[in-house]
């Protein structure tokens, strides 16, 4: 025993005697600066056995999954990512200005619902998805620009402590000015990797998310299983080695903000 340790400590020695560089012993002057930077990556669209889902979810950084509810693998997919050590949010459904109702999926909320009917698929969806800690929306347009149906989904979120995720459907959002009034934490997309579904576009918006973040000291960016899944996951894969030392990646729950009315 006695030997094994001298073996031991003697090893180490030799060690930080040469193994180490003065930076990573932490030597004077020679320090790295701090990475400042923080990134978070959102992966919609989940809970459909969606194209990419693996390769996503292997990728080696933390990131955001959101999971549609009501889908045939939106509770497993949740339960996955969650075990994996992603966090996970509700993808609630809402309706675009431009678009079919089917591209929105099932408990969706659109405009012709009434007040009572909105509260109760908000509470049902946020029920179905487990582990959830916060909410953003699948298109959009038009509820995210919607007072009244805005109001009562961030109710629920504020009731059921999640925060909300502005994914910038429309420039026309009043999700900023409701959830301050209503003080439910909030943050918003500033871009998104694969709104088209070609290699050369996703490579392009992934450049301009390193360019982005030379300009932010945070920075939230969207993309998605289904279509595009297999190729953003390549592009992402990409860029993570590219990121280090310059940014760190983070949850949208460490970059969420209670903002004042
Ligand atoms: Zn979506």
């Amino acid at each position: 025993m006695a030997a094994a340790l001298a073996l031991w400590i003697g090893w180490t020695t030799v060690g930080a005697q040469t193994g180490l560089t003065a930076a990573q012993a932490g030597g004077e002057g020679t320090e790295a600066p701090p990475v400042a930077k923080k990134a978070a990556i959102v992966i919609d669209d989940f809970g459909n056995q969606m194209q990419g889902t693996q390769e996503m979810l292997d990728l080696p950084i933390p990131f955001t999954v959101a999971v549609m509810p009501f889908l045939p693998t939106s509770k497993e997919d949740a339960e996955l990512a969650h075990s994996r050590g992603k966090d996970v949010i509700i993808h609630m459904p809402m309706e675009p200005v431009k678009g079919k109702k089917s591209w929105l999926g099932p408990g969706a909320i659109t405009t012709d619902l009434s007040d009572e009917e909105i509260r109760k698929r908000v509470e049902a969806a946020v029920d179905e998805v487990p582990h959830a800690v916060g909410m953003n929306n699948h298109m959009g347009s038009k509820v995210t620009a919607d007072k009244r149906i805005m109001r009562i989904i961030l109710q629920v979120c504020k009731e059921r402590q999640l925060y909300f995720l502005d994914s910038r459907t429309t420039g026309k959002s009043v999700i900023g000015e409701l959830a301050a009034e209503l003080g439910v934490p909030t943050a918003a997309n500033g871009l998104f990797f694969d709104d088209q579904y070609t290699m050369e576009h996703i490579m392009k918006q992934a450049e301009l998310f390193k360019k982005k973040l030379d300009k932010h000291e945070s920075l939230i960016a969207i993309g998605h299983v289904g279509p595009p899944g297999k190729k953003t996951a390549f592009a992402l894969r990409k860029i993570i080695p590219q990121l280090d030392g310059k940014a760190e990646f983070v949850l949208v729950r460490d970059l969420v903000k209670l903002t004042q009315p």
